[in-house]
């Protein structure tokens, strides 16, 4: 699997990369612009020095070769290296060499060009440039050849090289840095919305995504996952309430049906073959009639707001209820119901008597059915500070650790076929919404095939 930068990095990158090509175009433009400069100034120099070398020897026309001569040499030796020497056309030295470096120097031939000529050659390994500079004197055309060394001009740029060089982890640091806090910046509100579609299920569809008034992409974005979220919550709504009427209107029918079929089982003179069918249609009625009661009872959590108003129970009292309902059930299927209630015979939690009775009876009767025979079931009460918690343990089935986070989701049902027993798998989602209604914390710890444990912490009601 590939694995992918996330956004912000991947920015950083781009940033840091553009901002270090474009450091290196700037980087290189300059080194460009300072060599061409450099260059320039050596052009200078060089023609300077010809033009006032020129100037000397046709100030004064009158002068002997050999003083001509002498002053040639002492003008070379006075300016710059003494790498000068002046040439006639046909390419033979007008005067002598004037220093022993201008003699071994290896001049290159001349052009006999009209204007100033600029080269370079190279002599022992180093880089010279050479003008070429023609004059008259006398009515004779002659070139005057001064050299000067590259060696100053590359000391310039090898020392701008490298303080080019050496700043790129300290630009590359800068521009990362630079590159990473933007894109931060820029996706703060991307964590904001990601944080709060997190926070967003099936029961708090009626919440909506922050939308900052930016005007921007993020808005846009916002603003349509809102509008989303907007046509789910109607259409929920809309199967929420259809669960509702139906299960609702199915009631009346389901229970005339079974009140029929127990009035027609009386009659002595049904033979046993109707009998039979009779009891059939009562027992699926029966069934019916608690998956539409658990329905109801959904449909209705779902339309109730969260802060219900709760008045002080107590809590040991509807436990108590629960088991006593529970001790018949035990009897007949060979289970045996320890009940431990302590010592303290009010206990007050805010809640509804009647759910907190429904609540320890989904968990006793789960118990029940998915323990077989004869099994251990123990139902306990115990207070602290401020919980009081029920505690419902058998020695049954248990539920594979992998069905564990979802055995409280409406419908769910761990693998029916490891215990033949039927059910709707709606108890644990009732239990569930009871307990949050309660403010209750409900957990699970299961071993297969080793039993498992039902706590529900409720916070105490202290006056
Ligand atoms: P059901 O109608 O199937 O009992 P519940 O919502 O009450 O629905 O339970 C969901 C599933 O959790 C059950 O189908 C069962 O697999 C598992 N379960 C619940 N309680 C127990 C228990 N005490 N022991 C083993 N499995 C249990």
């Amino acid at each position: 699997m590939t694995r992918r930068w996330s956004i912000s990095l991947r920015l950083t990158a781009w940033f840091g990369g553009i901002f270090f090509l474009g450091w290196l175009l700037f980087g290189a433009a300059m080194w460009l612009n300072l060599k061409h400069t450099l260059t320039g100034e050596r052009y200078l120099t060089l023609t300077r020095r010809a033009g006032r070398l020129e100037d000397l020897l046709t100030a004064n026309q009158g002068e002997s070769p050999k003083g001509r001569a002498q002053q040639f040499a002492e003008f070379a030796k006075a300016t710059g290296n003494g790498l000068c020497e002046v040439y006639r056309a046909n390419g033979s030295r007008a005067w002598p060499s004037p220093t022993p470096a201008a003699q071994a120097f290896p001049w290159p031939s001349i052009r006999n060009s009209q204007h100033d000529q600029f080269r370079q050659v190279r002599s022992a390994g180093e880089g010279y440039w050479v003008l070429e500079h023609p004059f008259s004197m006398g009515g004779e055309n002659l070139y005057l050849l001064a050299a000067a060394p590259e060696s100053g001009n590359q000391l310039v740029l090898a020392r701008f090289l490298t303080g080019l060089l050496a700043s790129i982890p300290v630009l590359l640091l800068i521009s990362s840095a630079g590159g990473y806090f933007l894109s931060r910046r820029a996706l703060l509100p991307v964590d904001r919305i990601t944080a709060s579609a997190r926070s967003i299920s099936i029961t708090n569809l009626s919440k909506r995504l922050p939308v900052a008034n930016s005007g921007d992409e993020l808005q846009r974005l916002a603003e349509t996952c809102n509008a989303m979220l907007e046509r789910l919550e109607t259409a929920v709504n809309r199967i929420k309430q259809f669960t509702a009427d139906a299960s609702h209107d199915l009631r009346g029918p389901i229970s005339f049906t079974r009140t029929v079929a127990e009035v027609a089982l009386r009659n002595p003179a049904a033979d046993s073959d109707s009998r039979r069918a009779l009891a059939d249609i009562v027992e699926e009625s029966a069934k019916a009639a608690v998956l539409l009661e658990d329905l109801l009872t959904l449909a209705r959590a779902d339309a109730v707001q969260s802060d219900a108003v709760l008045a002080p129970v107590n809590l040991a009292a509807a436990v108590e209820d629960a088991c006593e309902m529970a001790r018949p059930v035990a009897g007949e299927r060979h289970h045996i119901l320890s009940v431990a209630l302590g010592a303290e015979k009010i206990v007050n939690v805010l809640g509804d008597f009647a759910s907190l009775r429904r609540l320890v009876w989904v968990l006793i009767d789960n118990a029940f059915k998915y323990t077989p025979s004869p099994g251990r079931i123990d139902v306990r009460l115990t207070t602290s500070n401020h919980e009081a918690t029920v505690t419902v343990c058998d020695n049954g089935i248990g539920i594979p650790q992998t069905d564990l986070p979802r055995i409280f989701d409406r419908f769910y049902r761990a693998d029916p076929s490891r215990s033949q027993v039927e059910g709707s798998g709606l108890g644990l989602a009732i239990a569930k919404w009871i307990a949050e209604m309660h403010h209750a914390d409900i957990v699970v710890s299961s071993v297969e095939h080793g039993g498992t444990t039902f706590r529900v912490a409720f916070p105490l009601f202290l006056e």
